[in-house]
């Protein structure tokens, strides 16, 4: 399985080998940062999502990759969304 990281996906799981998201059309990234091997969508919030991954750095331990795409206008408001997700 691969994830798709666009965070407006609506079908972010993407079945292995795929180049691109088959639900949104987004080029798949392989590993994230050269690390992070994106396996599925979690969950979603007003920040934006969280995805399960696996660590390859780290013997593929698996982990949690939070994504900030906050859902809202403004710039007071992302710098906001930026300061709560630190
Ligand atoms: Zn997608």
């Amino acid at each position: 399985m691969i994830c798709c990281i666009n965070p407006d996906c609506q079908k972010p799981e993407n079945p292995d080998g795929q180049t691109y998201c088959i639900s949104c059309g987004l080029q798949l990234v392989p590993l994230l940062r050269n690390r992070f091997r994106m396996i599925k969508l979690l969950g979603q919030g007003g920040f934006g999502r969280t995805y399960l991954a696996e660590d390859i750095d780290r013997l593929n331990q698996p982990c949690v990759v939070k994504q900030l795409a906050p859902d809202v206008q403004g710039t007071w408001a992302i710098s906001k969304a930026v300061e709560l997700f630190q």
